[in-house]
Formats: C-alpha cells, sequence, structure tokens
C-alpha cells in the first residue's frame, strides 16, 4: 500500500520504540467494488433500504433498522479448508414498518436465518443478504435476527491500496477493516453511522490464543513461543509465573479454547476485530487506573511486550490529560505477524501489522479512541476528523518526546508550497479514491494547528475536549465540529474552515 507520508514519518519520528522504519497508521482502502449494484426487490411491501446511500462506499450499510448488538459466535480454524464457522445474532430496532431488509455480507455461505425464532427466506444478491421475516416487523420493534454462516473469508485487495479485512498469518487471522471489510467476515448494517455493542465467543484450536475488542470474560491464555507453564519473552527471558493478573501461562488447558469477549460501549462495524494466533500477553493497568491489555506476536523481531505495554500506558493516560476522560472501559494494542503495512484503530485495541513500530503511531491509533472511535463518523467524507486529528496527536507526541515541536512539524507541512497532494486535494471533501490520501492526515492536522493559531492554545484545547465530550461515544460531522468551534472561540470561522478543507490551493494563513 502506498505511503506517501514516510518520508515526513521519517523525518518526524525522533523518538522510535524500537526501530525507525516508518509505515503507515491506519491508512486503509476502498471500498470492494462487488458491493456497488443495490439488489432488485425481492418481496412485495415496504422493505428497508438496500444502501445508506454514502458515495465513499456504495451498497454499504442498509435503512429501515438500527442494529443494538452483535453477538458473533466464531469458531475459527486458521487454514482450514472452512476457516470460519459461525453464528450472528444480531439485535436491531424497526425505524419503519418492515416487510424485507437487508444485511452486508460479501461471501461465505449462509445455511439459515430467523427473525425472532421463526425461519426466514433470505437470498443472496452480491453483497447484500436479503430477508423476509416470517411476520412484518412493525415500526419500534426490537427484533433479533440469527444468521447461520460459514466459510473461508477473503481479504479485500484493493488494487491501488492493499489488502486488508481478513488477513491470514502464519499462525491464524489478523483483522483489520476499515472502511468495508466487517460485512466480509460477519453479516452486518456495515456502516460507521449504526454503531452497537459486540459480544465475541471464539473458539479456536488448542494452542492458539484468541483476542478482540473490549475484555475477556475469563482469562487469556498466552501462547507464545514459552514452554507450558513458562512463557517465553521475544528476547529469550523467561517470564516469572503470573506473567500479570488474569494470564494463564501456556499449556495450562487442552484441546480448542473458547474465550468471551465483550464490548460494552458502542462500536463502528468497521473497528470489530479478532486476532487469532501465538501472542503473549499482558493485562494491568495504566498510572491513571486504566485496564490496559497488550499482546505480540513473539515472531516479530522488532516486538517487544514490556515496552509496548507500558507504551499503551503512557499514551492513553497523557492523551486522557489533554482529550478528557478516557472513552472505554480498557485500553491496550495487538502486535501480529501480519503482512500488511498499516495499523488501525481497532477500538480499545488497536491491531499493528509486524513492521518496526514507532512511538508516534501508536499515539495516533491511541487517540483515535477519542476522535474516530469513540466521535464516530456520519459519513466517510468527513475522514478527516479521525485522521487529520490523529496525525495532529502524532505531533503532539513527537514534541512531548523531544522530537521537533508542533509548530516545526505545521511548518514542514505548510512550507511544502508545491506539493499538489496537499493542496489539490481539499481534506473536507477528498473524493472516494483519495480517503486515505496524504491530504487527509497532514493537511487535515495542518487545518488545526492553523486554527489553534487563530483562537489561541486555551480555546483550542478546550475545543478539542468539549468536541470529545459533545459526541462521545456517538457519531458527528464537519459541520458539527465547525459550529463548535465558533462557538468556543466566539469568532467567525466560516471562510478558515472554507479554505482549509473545501477548496483546492494552499491557504493562506491569517
Ligand atoms: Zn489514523
Amino acid at each position: 500500500m502506498p505511503n506517501p507520508r514516510s518520508a515526513q514519518r521519517r523525518a518526524a519520528a525522533t523518538a522510535a520504540l524500537l526501530a525507525v522504519a516508518a509505515l503507515p497508521g491506519c491508512r486503509i482502502v476502498a471500498d470492494d467494488p462487488t458491493t456497488s449494484e443495490p439488489p432488485p426487490e425481492v418481496a412485495a411491501g415496504p422493505g428497508g433500504q438496500v444502501s445508506v446511500g454514502d458515495p465513499y462506499t456504495p451498497g454499504d450499510g442498509n435503512g429501515g433498522y438500527d442494529v443494538q448488538h452483535y453477538k458473533l459466535t466464531l469458531n475459527i480454524t486458521p487454514g482450514a479448508a472452512k476457516e470460519l464457522d459461525a453464528t450472528a445474532e444480531i439485535t436491531a430496532k424497526a425505524t419503519e414498518r418492515m416487510n424485507r431488509f437487508d444485511l452486508d455480507l460479501t461471501g461465505l455461505d449462509v445455511s439459515a436465518v430467523t427473525v425472532d425464532g421463526a425461519p426466514a427466506r433470505n437470498v443472496r444478491d452480491g453483497s447484500e443478504l436479503v430477508i423476509s421475516p416470517a411476520k412484518p416487523l412493525e415500526k419500534g420493534a426490537t427484533f433479533v435476527t440469527t444468521v447461520k454462516y460459514s466459510g473461508t473469508p477473503r481479504a479485500v485487495r484493493d488494487p491501488v491500496l492493499g489488502t486488508y479485512g481478513w488477513v491470514r498469518t502464519s499462525d491464524g487471522v489478523f483483522v483489520a477493516c476499515q472502511p468495508s471489510g466487517a460485512h466480509t467476515w460477519f453479516p452486518s448494517n456495515d456502516h460507521p453511522s449504526d454503531k452497537a455493542t459486540f459480544e465475541f465467543v471464539i473458539t479456536v484450536p488448542e494452542g492458539l490464543t484468541a483476542l478482540a475488542n473490549g475484555e475477556p470474560t475469563t482469562p487469556v491464555t498466552s501462547s507464545g513461543g514459552g514452554t507450558p507453564g513458562l512463557p517465553q519473552q521475544p528476547g529469550g527471558e523467561p517470564t516469572p509465573p503470573g506473567d500479570g493478573p488474569g494470564v494463564v501461562p501456556a499449556g495450562f488447558r487442552r484441546g480448542p479454547t473458547t474465550t468471551t469477549w465483550k464490548v460494552t460501549d458502542p462500536m463502528q462495524t468497521y473497528l470489530a476485530t479478532v486476532d487469532v494466533g501465538r501472542f503473549q500477553v499482558r493485562t494491568g493497568k495504566t498510572p491513571g487506573g486504566i485496564p490496559v491489555i497488550t499482546a505480540v506476536d513473539p515472531t516479530v523481531p522488532s516486538a517487544d511486550l514490556s515496552a509496548f505495554h507500558a507504551l499503551n500506558a503512557a499514551v492513553t493516560d497523557e492523551w486522557s490529560k489533554r482529550f478528557g476522560p478516557y472513552p472505554f472501559t480498557s485500553t491496550g494494542g495487538i502486535i501480529d505477524n501480519a503482512s500488511v503495512g498499516f495499523a488501525l484503530e481497532t477500538q480499545t485495541r488497536p491491531v499493528y501489522g509486524s513492521f518496526e513500530l514507532q512511538q508516534s503511531i501508536v499515539a495516533h491509533e491511541l487517540a483515535h479512541q477519542w476522535f474516530g472511535d469513540s466521535v464516530g463518523l456520519t459519513r466517510w467524507q468527513d475522514i478527516w476528523l479521525n485522521e487529520g486529528f490523529a496525525t495532529y496527536a502524532e505531533w503532539m507526541w513527537n514534541e512531548k518526546a523531544g522530537g521537533p515541536t508542533v509548530q516545526r512539524q505545521f511548518e514542514n507541512v505548510y512550507g511544502a508550497v508545491g506539493a499538489s497532494e496537499l493542496w489539490d486535494v481539499p481534506p473536507g471533501n477528498p473524493g472516494r479514491t483519495r480517503m486515505f490520501d496524504r491530504s487527509v492526515y497532514d493537511r487535515g492536522a495542518a487545518t488545526l494547528h492553523a486554527l489553534r493559531l487563530k483562537i489561541g492554545d486555551e480555546a483550542f484545547f478546550r475545543l478539542l475536549r468539549t468536541w470529545a465530550q459533545d459526541h462521545r461515544h456517538g457519531s458527528a460531522t464537519t459541520a458539527q465540529f465547525t459550529a463548535t468551534a465558533e462557538k468556543i472561540s466566539g469568532k467567525d470561522l466560516d471562510g478558515f474552515f472554507k479554505s482549509w478543507l473545501y477548496e483546492r490551493g494552499r491557504p493562506k494563513l491569517s
């Protein structure tokens, strides 16, 4: 996947965790082309819309209902002919009277669908699973759809930007789904505007560990590279028994292992992850008291569980001071031996491929817990609200770690006078094919710094905290952000935001 920010990251990142190579943070790719055609009508009478109509991800999402909760029971056998044997129980509320509705689902075989326990007619149409319940659903009714399905999910392979979604590793799977990958492994209303709580019940073969978002209901089993009962650190140092609270040494159990993970705060579908393989796991709390769960695949040469765990704790506490209370029930991260050049801010626990990790990338992904995850998107066009903010947090972390100041990093971007990838792409409306381009990240961050220069530090940081608080666990838009900025600063910022977010050309500083 192209990484236009490599050179800039290399220059800026003076505080490498373990090495200095540069790779993107949560720089993900475009839509699955098979999702672009809406299916024909399949039943008479009213039905939910087949898409939410987001032009950045055509076909994704559906209308007519609002999902409350996904319970996903996943039997995962990495490398088997059929890697996934699963049941999805989806609790939703009808927002209109419906004779039928759609879920998004690409590939996989559906063997049975019920609605409120009664068998329901279902047909596949491209990336839509069209369901006709035995009885119409009344507006306002809460209903449970159960889908039994199986198969091997296929990674989304974008010709321009790369591979994401359900990505096989040598010992398991790595799952990172922005923007359109969730419905390659579970039936869903796959659009960020419909958040829901989640429960994952994951069964994996003996010797493997299953990780996900949220917290496990039983202790997680470390499985990476240790002798039974005595897990090894990647460097070969034996870890004392009791590798932190809640960690059971490898070899403690025999046979397939089932782990349940619960996500009690609402989450966007693209932020759901399951990660299966051999991992060393550490649990604990940040100095500020937030539960932390980190895991590393010990075959990633540069990964150090102790350093990674401590960094996640330090960054989470730092952003809690700057952005307001941490929005979720735990924090952490997962480093896997996945051959992907990106990380993704999967809720409560970002996932990282096997590249050599910099501190600033962890700072970026954890800033997304406030900006992107808790304050979610209403439409993909506003993706700069995620990436501009997380990039700005990188600048703040670099400054705190003794690297270049935020002002200097802003000047590096603003001084790139001839950079058409910055000034010809308006970050507030980049277009579907450029939604993860450099402008969204760097001009987005520069927009925030230019705003800080215009309204002053006090108003700027109050704005960030107010933004995180006002839309905590919600979905927001750029128009709401600019209105909040005007309210807090008392300034008319229409012209400012127009030139920085929506116009071609390098904005003037005033
Ligand atoms: Zn990001």
